[in-house]
């Protein structure tokens, strides 16, 4: 039997039935990448870098560390790190994979992902996203815990995973010298400029009681071309698993669907009632249209007669709370028909069984790049031909499936062949910084596997300039750049932070940047607007909605902290969960908001921070705002539109914002949201006159 410390914060593998770990152990041996396991590690030993390519499902992301720790590769305690782009894969690969091990979650097998570390001294198999282990990186620049990094999923092209890959080639070359003792002189320098100093850090000191090994690099995919990884690692090997795949029906509409939400909701029930038992998988764009669809199955189920019934819903997407993750992959009870509702985690990331039918409305939310405005984005945008494909294999997983795309055959036609690699679609300031962070400065030098595009780099630097995070020789700023890398947050939202220290409202800005970072924290069912809008009334404020999510914040802790004070913890939890609805508060939404807002509070504390608030001077809060947002303020036209001044893009007020009715003059946003209009979401009041005061090296008159 496994040990089961136990720790608060997650639950553990329950003490598992003799019959349990067979079954789990036989799903293992059964899986496509298990036949091959010698070969893999064969592999491994023999090339430094190497790239697996394998059908989703076969077996790479839970098993390939499991084989690499029992081949020996953590023998010097070596840590094997396996990255993810997105964090409930994480999550939930490494829940898995403790079951697997029979070990607690934690120990031998954990996970990191940004607010959140479930990893100790002892742990081995390390899953984390992509973006934390880029972030891991600014503290030790060798990597040196690692002895294996797997970049998993590599196929997805994220941003992070793009920079990582860089680094990472970087990072191997100096360790491989290092292990080859070729350094004579004091200091190496990697491909793609990290520096590296003698005697700095601890590169050439045994790491953690061992001597730092060359570093094993795997890049995963699920896509069958592994020829631009083999060339951008010099012509590295690649391998292929094989998957197992059965025929699956691909269904098109005849029409073109106005409304997709609709469409997928008429599909569902119509697989419900008319189909033979098989789970449904649908992919929609995001938490909000999730919810919505939930909330309307369920509204439609209950029409119908209570045979029919057996019908149930489990929502996954990113911000999901990790307990509520693992349900999707409970089998349903007998008799009962599952519909898990998607974000495109399930398009590679998560591999979910029981799945026979598959709804594809043929969208997904992005995030776009206008370099010409120097504006990010989140538009919903078509699919790409591979994408789609990865969509209706995941109906053909155990048995033969259906797909309904819920669009034309000619629309598939008229689809990119692959998705567009992220660097080449969005704001590149985050990394940038990051980038300079560890001291390399020539950006558009830096060996990219695609180089971003020129313009989107400078118009970066320009605005990380503009919230002095550089200096004009484009170098991090002192102290603010330094400040704004080390916070795991957007620039603008650090800025925010640092700016609101100064301002003396740290506290107010401090939920502010955990409620921004949370989406939708109002929801408002289709049949209850009225009620919904009355319920908002209590917290809404005329300036704005970064206030009224003040105000929801602050009234849900009140209500909680009374609620402790004559109820046990979980009796309160749960009251807070009733207030929430009452308010058509998303419960899930403020919880992670909290969680958030725990972890940033950490971090600004450890950079010496002190929390202050400016108690009721709400308009030194705004001027706040307006000098940290102020790349995102808009100015409205006569015809109600609104201009953004660093773009003179035009825009709306999403209907979701507390001032889409009143249209104050001119206002500061937190981001832009495009479906057939370009709508702003998030928005406060300012006054026009404050930019030039709080913003002149943007809006001040040039001489
Ligand atoms: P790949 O990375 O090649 O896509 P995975 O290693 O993710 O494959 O998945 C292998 C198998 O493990 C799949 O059949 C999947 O159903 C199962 N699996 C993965 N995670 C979980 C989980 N959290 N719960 C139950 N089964 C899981
Ligand atoms: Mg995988």
């Amino acid at each position: 039997m496994p040990s089961m410390a136990s720790n608060n914060y997650h639950s553990q593998p329950k003490p598992d039935s003799f019959a349990r770990r067979q079954k789990l152990e036989q799903q293992r041996k059964s899986l496509p990448i298990a036949s091959v396991e010698k070969r893999l590690l064969e592999e491994v030993r023999k090339n430094d870098t190497l790239i697996i390519v394998g059908e989703t499902g076969s077996g790479k992301t839970t098993q390939l560390p499991q084989y690499l720790l029992n081949g020996g590769f953590c023998r010097d305690g070596g840590v094997i790190g396996i990255t993810q782009p997105r964090r409930v894969a994480a999550v939930s690969v490494a829940k898995r994979v403790a079951e697997e091990c029979g070990v607690p979650l934690g120990q031998k097998v954990g996970y990191a992902i940004r607010f959140d570390d479930a990893t100790s001294s002892s742990t081995r198999i390390k899953y984390l996203t992509d973006g934390l282990l880029l972030r891991e990186s600014l503290l030790d620049p060798s990597l040196s815990k690692y002895s294996v990094i797997i970049v998993d999923e590599a196929h997805e092209r994220t941003i992070h995973t793009d920079v990582l890959l860089g680094l990472l080639k970087s990072v191997q070359k100096i360790r491989s010298q290092v292990a080859n003792k070729l350094m004579s002189n004091d200091s190496i320098k990697g491909k793609n400029g990290l520096l590296l100093k003698a005697g700095h850090g601890d590169l050439l000191k045994p790491c953690h009681g061992r001597k730092l090994p060359p570093l094993k690099l795997i890049i995963m995919s699920a896509s069958l071309d592994a020829r631009v990884f083999s060339e951008y690692f010099s012509g590295a090997k690649a391998v292929h698993v094989q998957g197992r795949q059965y025929p699956v029906d691909i269904l098109y509409t005849l029409q073109p669907e106005t409304d997709y939400v609709d469409a997928a909701l008429i599909t569902i029930f119509q697989i419900h009632l008319e189909e033979s038992p098989g789970d449904i998988l649908v992919f929609l764009t995001g938490q909000e249209e999730i919810e919505s669809v939930e909330r309307l199955v369920h509204e439609r189920l209950r029409q119908l007669p209570e045979a029919n019934q057996k019908l149930l819903t489990f929502p996954i997407f990113s911000s999901l709370p990790s307990e509520k993750q693992l349900k999707v992959f409970m089998p349903a009870p007998a008799g009962f028909r599952k519909v898990i509702l998607a974000t495109n985690i399930a398009e590679t990331s998560v591999t979910i069984s029981g799945i026979k039918y598959v709804i594809d409305p043929g969208v997904v939310k992005a995030r776009t790049y206008d370099a010409d405005t120097g504006i990010e984005s989140l538009d919903i945008v078509k699919t790409s031909k591979a994408q789609a494909l990865q969509r209706s294999g995941r109906a053909g997983r155990e048995g033969p499936g259906k797909c309904y795309r819920l669009y034309p055959e000619s629309e598939f036609e008229k689809f990119e062949n692959s998705t567009t690699p992220e660097i080449k679609r969005c704001d590149l300031s985050n990394v940038i910084l990051q980038l300079k962070a560890l001291g390399i400065d020539d950006i558009a030098g830096f060996d990219f596997i695609e180089k971003p595009n020129r313009i989107a780099i400078v118009r970066s630097l320009e605005s990380l300039f503009l919230l002095g995070a550089l200096t004009e020789e484009s170098k991090l700023a002192d102290p603010v750049g330094h400040q704004m890398a080390r916070l795991p947050l957007e620039p603008m939202y650090s800025k925010a932070l640092i700016l609101a220290n100064q301002f003396n409202c740290l506290e107010e800005m401090l939920i502010i940047v955990a409620m921004l970072s949370v989406e939708s924290i109002f929801y408002a069912p289709r049949d209850k607007l009225e009620e919904s809008r009355t319920a908002l009334k209590c917290f809404s404020s005329p300036e704005g909605d970064h206030l009224t999510l003040l105000n929801v914040y602050r009234a849900s802790t009140e209500f909680l902290e009374k609620n402790k004070l004559t109820n046990s913890k979980e009796k309160a939890e749960k009251n807070l969960r009733k207030w929430c609805k009452e308010n058509f508060v998303n419960s899930r939404s403020l919880r992670h908001a909290q969680d958030i807002h725990r972890q940033i509070k950490k971090s600004i504390e450890q950079m010496g921070f002190r929390i202050t608030s400016c108690g009721d001077d709400m308009l030194l809060f705004r001027r706040c705002l307006a000098a940290s947002f102020f790349l995102n303020a808009a100015l409205k036209q006569p015809d109600g539109l609104y201009r953004i001044l660093s773009s003179g893009l035009m825009v709306q007020i999403h209907p979701s914002s507390i001032l889409f009715r009143s249209k104050p003059e001119c206002i500061i946003f937190d981001k832009l949201v495009r479906t057939n209009n370009s709508y702003i979401r998030n928005l406060c009041r300012i006054d026009y006159l404050w930019l030039p005061e709080l913003a002149p090296q943007c809006y001040g008159f040039q001489e």
